[in-house]
Parts: structure tokens; C-alpha cells; sequence
């Protein structure tokens, strides 16, 4: 990695996917605000494989901005991947992730940086607004943070990835949480320390589009609750007892019949429970195939990012 000499107070840290258009103003923001509130800084753009000229953009932007520094990843890791680079390259004292499009409002840096000098370690950036979100993605939102609250454990509903880590925290999610199915938001709160929360309305995206299907935050919403939380398989026993119980009911009635010469009945009955219990096991399956899954990816060990041009660094 590169060298870590410069070592700063700030480091703020942007994943971008396809931001090309919006990059050189974000970065133009970041280094007004630092400049007024932090003794040094640096601002880590890390291009998450992007298709348009991300890295090109900020890349260009080095000559004239000696404390901007873009990495470039192999491929489209996602923003988890993305945020674990931009954590391992950042040599400040405190850092910062905030997403690239600036909708995370920047103005909140001063605020984030009293709660650390403080004495914070981990400082949450809340959203408290989603006014710039559609009712589906409302309801989405919500679903997913009762999930996580309840299931994972954790306290941080409508939590997003603004954040703000003490060094301290950087090092234990760099080095000691190795993990490959990553929630950033879930590592965050995990680790402990005094943590501070700051509510903000989400801003309104300038440039592009977001980067997030449905799938994708599916697939956010599988690992939260599988790495968080092993209460799944505990539904999938319940769900087990839950079935025996009907069927020593329906045994029971069957016997009862029986006992008073009354023929066994129910061809439909006996349809019905094989689907019913044919669908519980294949449920159950899927359930226990997800943690599976996720063993073999840790088990497998491949790195989360992998880094192929770097920009601002110093050799
Ligand atoms: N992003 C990324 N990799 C991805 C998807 C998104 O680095 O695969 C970045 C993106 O450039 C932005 C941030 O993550 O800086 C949030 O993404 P986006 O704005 O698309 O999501 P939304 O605001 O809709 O949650
Ligand atoms: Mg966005």
C-alpha cells in the first residue's frame, strides 16, 4: 500500500461508481470546508470500477490538489469493497466516509470533528429526511432498518455510511475485522466505544444516478442479516416445531375418527400439508444455504478489493 508518512488530522473518504460528473465539485467542497476546520487533511476518492472517467476526472485534479489521492479498483467491488479500501488507504487521525455525489451534506464535517475532538470514537451521521426518497424506497428503508435493529442487534435505525472513525476504529476494521460479507453501517455500531449520533436531511442528488438496483440492496439486506444475526436458523427450528405441532393435531383428529367409526378423511388435506410442509423445508434450506454460502466465501478468503492505479499517492 502506499506510503502512510504524510499522516493527517482528516482524511475524508468517497466511493464513487460512475461520478465523473460531480467528482471535481465534491472534492472542490471537501477542500473548502477541511481547509477552515482541520490542521491537515487528505480526500480519498476511490473509483469503484466505473464505466465513465471517474478516476481520469480526479486523477487530473492531483496536480493542482496536493491533498487529494484517488485509488482505482480492478473492477465494480461495490460500495462495502469500496469504503474498505478508501478505510486501509487513509493515514488521518480521524476519516471520514461520505458518499461522492454529495448527498451527504459536507457542512456536517465541523460538527462530526467537535463530537470526535470530544472524545467520540465512531460519529453516525443519521438521516433524518427522506424527502428526496419515493414511497417504495421509503418502505424499503423501513423494513430494513426494523430488520436490522431487531434481528441484528444493533442500534442504528436510518442509519447511512456517513460516518466519521478515530483512528483507533479504522485499525480494528482494517486489520482485526477481516470479513468479506461486509455492512459497513453494522461494523460501525459493532465495535463500541462512545459512539455519537448527528441527524441530516439527505440532499438531493446533482449529477448521475444511483448506483443501487433493488438486487443490489437485496443483497445488502441478506448479508446484514446473516452476518449479524443467526436468529434465521433459530425461525427454521421454531418453524419445525411449529410444523410437528399441526401434525400431531391432525394425527390426533385422524385417530379420533378412526376410534369412532368414522372413515379417515381428507384427500385435500393431505395435498395441502405435503405443500405446506414441502415449502417450510425448502424455505428452511434456503435459509441455512445462505449461512453456508457466506462460509465458504469467508473460507475461500480472496481479498475484498483489488487496487490498479493510484493517484496523489506518495511513493
Ligand atoms: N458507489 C460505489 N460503488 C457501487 C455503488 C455506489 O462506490 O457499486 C458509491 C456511489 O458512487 C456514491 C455512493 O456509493 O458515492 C452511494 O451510491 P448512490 O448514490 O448510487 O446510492 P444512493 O444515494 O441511491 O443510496
Ligand atoms: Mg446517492
Amino acid at each position: 500500500m502506499p506510503s502512510k508518512s504524510a499522516v493527517c488530522e482528516v482524511s475524508v473518504v468517497l466511493p464513487a461508481h460512475n461520478e465523473a460528473r460531480g467528482i471535481g465539485r465534491a472534492v472542490q467542497v471537501l477542500s473548502s470546508i477541511l481547509e477552515g476546520v482541520a490542521a491537515s487533511h487528505e480526500i480519498i476518492v476511490v473509483d469503484d470500477g466505473s464505466r465513465d472517467q471517474t478516476f481520469e476526472t480526479a486523477a487530473a485534479l492531483c496536480a493542482h490538489n496536493p491533498q487529494l489521492r484517488v485509488l482505482s479498483l480492478s473492477r465494480n467491488f461495490g460500495k462495502e469493497a469500496a469504503l474498505l479500501a478508501g478505510l486501509t488507504a487513509a493515514s488521518g487521525r480521524a476519516v471520514i466516509t461520505m458518499d461522492a455525489d454529495l448527498q451527504h451534506p459536507p457542512a456536517l464535517i465541523p460538527v462530526f470533528l467537535t463530537h470526535w475532538r470530544n472524545g467520540a470514537k465512531v460519529v453516525h451521521g443519521v438521516k433524518e429526511d427522506r424527502q428526496t426518497d419515493s414511497l417504495p424506497q421509503r418502505l424499503r428503508a423501513r423494513v430494513f432498518n426494523a430488520l436490522l435493529t431487531r434481528l441484528g442487534g444493533f442500534n442504528c435505525s436510518n442509519c447511512s455510511d456517513y460516518k466519521l472513525l478515530d483512528r483507533e476504529v479504522v485499525d480494528i476494521l482494517t486489520t482485526r475485522m477481516p470479513e468479506r460479507n461486509r455492512l459497513y453501517r453494522g461494523l460501525a455500531s459493532w465495535v463500541g466505544f462512545r459512539q455519537e449520533f448527528v441527524g441530516f436531511v439527505v440532499a438531493e442528488r446533482l449529477d448521475g444516478a444511483s448506483s443501487f438496483s433493488l438486487k443490489a440492496l437485496m443483497a445488502l439486506a441478506t448479508t446484514a442479516l446473516v452476518s449479524f444475526s443467526t436468529i434465521p436458523l433459530r425461525i427454521v427450528t421454531f418453524l419445525g416445531a411449529l410444523t410437528l405441532l399441526l401434525g400431531v393435531g391432525v394425527a390426533g383428529e385422524a385417530f379420533w375418527s378412526w376410534s369412532h367409526d368414522r372413515a379417515v378423511s381428507g384427500f385435500m388435506t393431505l395435498i395441502m400439508t405435503l405443500l405446506i410442509i414441502g415449502s417450510c423445508i425448502m424455505i428452511s434450506l434456503g435459509i441455512i444455504g445462505e449461512y453456508v454460502g457466506r462460509i465458504y466465501e469467508e473460507l475461500k478468503a480472496r481479498p475484498v478489493f483489488l487496487v490498479e492505479r493510484r493517484a496523489g499517492f506518495e511513493e
